[in-house]
C-alpha cells in the first residue's frame, strides 16, 4: 500500500515538472500520509498546523453538522498542492485569502490545489466550508462518529476527527483549538479545554471552547446531547467540568460516582507524573452503546456501559494517566503504542496499590503466572504490535508488567524519577519506545536493551531465568487473583475498535 501511494506520488511529481515553469521546479506536492508504517494514509505530508478554529453547527434531530474550519499552518516545502484528511461535503476552500481548486480522493483525503504554489516555511491559512450528515460517512467500512438518541459524539482512536473537521490527521502534528458550536436550544456541546462563553440566540445556542495546549487531532472530541453538568476546582487549583447524558437510566448514579473522582485522582496521579499539564479538567459519559473509554484531552470519554456494574474508579485512572502518557508526550509513531497504554494500565495497578487492593507486584506476578507459556498473549510484542494489535490486551497487561519489571532492576528512586521526568522532558512533544527505553539508561545508568528486548519485543513469554532476574512470580505457585483484578480487566475494552466487532 504504501509503495502504491510512493509510485503514484512520484508520476505526479514528474508530471508537475512537466507542466509548471522552471522557476517552480522544486515545488511539488505534499504527501498524501505523514509517513507512519502502521497507517501509511494517516495524516499528510508537507505542512505543520498550529491552529484549529473550529465554527460549527449541529442539528442533533438529522445529525447534520456544518460549518468553517480555519487552519493555521506553517509549510515544510515548497507545495503545489497539499491533502487534509476529511470525510464530510466540501464546498469551498480557500488558500490565503484565494480560492482553491479541491478533490476528494482515497479513502479520506481531501487534495487542495492553491492558486499559486506555496513557499517552504512560509504561514498559510486554509479555510474549509463544509457540511454533512457524518454517520452517513464511512471510511474503511467503519465510522467513528457516535449517533446518541439527542445527538452525536466524536471520539476514537486512532481516527475520530474526519467526521468533523479537515485535519492533519496524525499525534506528530498537534495544534491548539477553539471549537466553537451551535446547537438548539436546551442541548448542549462539550468539548475540549475551557469553556469561554455560551449564549443563545433566536433558538440556537453557542458553546465555544478553547484548548489552548498543543493537542494531537484523535484526541479533539464533540459531544452534543442533553447532559447535566457539573462543576468544581481540585486540590491544585484546576477547575474541573463533567457532564452526564440526562439518559444514562440505572448506570447514571455509578457513572457520576466515579467521574465525579476525577479532581482527586488527578491530584494523585500528580506525585507520580509530576504537575498537571492543562488549565482544563474533566470528563463526559454520553449515552453511547460503545463499551470503551477514550483519553480526550483535558476531558476524557467514557462509555456507560464502564458503569453498568457499580463504580469504577480504575477506568477514571486510566483515562487521566493519559493525560501526561499519551497527552502530554504522544507517540511519535502509532508503533509506540506502549507508551501509551502500558503505562495507563500500571497507573490503574499504582490505584490497586493505594486502594489497598493488591500491589503493583502482586498483580504483575498474576499476570506472568496466570498465563502458560503457549497463551497467544506472549506472541504479541507490546513494544511494535503491529496496527491488527495495537489495542490488544498484551499491550496493557504485558506492558505493564514490563514496567514492573524495569522497576525491580532500576530500583524505586530510579523507575520513579523516570515516571516522573519523562513527561517534562517531551512535554507537548512526540517520543518513541527507543526513546524512552534510553531516557531510563540515562537516569539509571544501567544498560536495558536486553531487558527492554525481554519484556517488549521477544514475541514470547519470558522464561523463568528472565522472570528471577526481573524478581517477578519468585514464588513457584500461582499467587491469588489480586481483589483489583475484576475491576481492571472491566475496564479492557477501554480502546475497543467498533469496526473491529
Ligand atoms: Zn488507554
Amino acid at each position: 500500500m504504501h509503495r502504491r501511494i510512493t509510485a503514484s506520488g512520484a508520476l505526479a511529481a514528474a508530471l508537475l515538472l512537466l507542466a509548471i515553469p522552471a522557476s517552480a521546479a522544486s515545488h511539488s506536492p505534499g504527501a498524501p500520509g505523514i509517513g507512519d508504517p502502521y497507517y501509511p494514509a494517516y495524516g499528510n505530508g508537507g505542512y505543520d498546523v498550529s491552529h484549529y478554529d473550529l465554527r460549527l453547527k449541529y442539528q442533533p434531530a438529522t445529525d447534520r453538522l456544518e460549518g468553517t474550519a480555519t487552519l493555521l499552518a506553517r509549510t515544510t516545502q515548497d507545495l503545489t498542492r497539499f491533502n487534509l484528511d476529511f470525510l464530510l461535503n466540501v464546498s469551498e476552500v480557500r488558500v490565503n485569502g484565494a480560492q482553491a481548486a479541491f478533490t476528494a480522493s482515497g479513502e479520506h483525503e481531501l487534495s487542495i490545489i492553491p492558486k499559486s504554489p506555496l513557499a517552504k516555511d512560509t504561514p498559510v491559512t486554509v479555510v474549509v466550508r463544509y457540511s454533512g450528515v457524518p454517520s452517513a460517512k464511512q471510511a474503511y467500512g467503519f465510522t467513528s462518529w457516535l449517533r446518541t438518541p439527542d445527538g452525536g459524539v466524536a471520539a476514537g482512536q486512532p481516527e475520530a476527527a474526519w467526521w468533523w473537521f479537515p485535519s492533519n490527521d496524525h499525534p506528530l502534528d498537534k495544534a491548539t483549538y477553539d471549537v466553537s458550536v451551535q446547537v438548539p436550544d436546551g442541548t448542549q456541546a462539550i468539548s475540549n479545554g475551557t469553556l469561554q462563553s455560551s449564549s443563545s440566540r433566536a433558538g440556537w445556542t453557542r458553546y465555544s471552547w478553547r484548548s489552548n495546549k498543543p493537542q494531537a487531532t484523535y484526541l479533539a472530541t464533540l459531544a452534543v446531547g442533553k447532559f447535566d453538568v457539573t462543576t468544581g476546582t481540585t486540590e491544585s487549583g484546576i477547575p474541573v467540568l463533567n457532564a452526564y447524558s440526562k439518559d444514562l437510566g440505572d448506570r447514571y448514579g455509578a457513572a457520576r460516582a466515579s467521574v465525579e473522582r476525577t479532581g482527586e485522582i488527578a491530584d494523585w496521579l500528580t506525585e507520580y507524573f509530576g504537575p498537571y499539564p492543562y488549565n482544563a479538567l474533566g470528563g463526559y459519559v454520553p449515552n453511547t452503546d460503545t463499551g470503551y473509554a477514550l483519553e480526550t484531552q483535558t476531558r476524557p470519554f467514557y462509555s456507560p456501559r464502564q458503569f453498568a456494574n457499580g463504580s469504577n474508579t480504575s477506568v477514571v485512572v486510566h483515562e487521566l494517566a493519559h493525560q501526561w502518557y499519551g497527552d502530554l508526550v504522544s507517540v511519535a509513531g502509532w508503533k509506540d503504542i506502549w507508551i501509551n497504554e502500558g503505562f495507563a494500565r500500571y497507573a490503574q495497578w499504582l490505584w490497586s496499590e493505594h486502594e489497598g487492593e493488591g500491589t503493583a507486584q502482586e498483580i504483575a506476578d498474576y499476570v506472568y503466572a496466570s498465563r502458560p507459556a503457549d497463551d497467544p498473549f506472549w506472541t504479541v510484542r507490546p513494544g511494535d504490535p503491529g496496527p491488527e494489535n495495537q489495542f490488544h490486551l498484551a499491550v496493557y497487561d504485558r506492558g505493564a508488567l514490563a514496567l514492573q519489571a524495569l522497576r525491580n532492576e532500576i530500583g524505586d528512586d530510579a523507575f520513579f524519577t523516570v515516571l516522573k521526568g519523562w513527561p517534562a522532558k517531551y512535554a507537548h512533544g512526540n517520543a518513541s519506545v527507543a526513546d524512552f527505553r534510553r531516557y531510563a539508561e540515562q537516569v539509571s545508568g544501567k544498560p536495558l536493551a536486553a531487558l527492554f528486548d525481554t519484556w517488549l519485543f521477544e514475541p514470547s513469554k519470558p522464561g523463568a531465568p528472565a522472570a528471577r532476574d526481573a524478581s517477578i512470580a519468585k514464588t513457584p505457585v500461582t499467587p491469588e487473583q489480586p481483589r483489583s483484578w475484576k475491576k481492571i480487566a472491566a475496564t479492557n475494552d477501554v480502546h475497543e475498535h467498533e469496526h473491529a466487532e
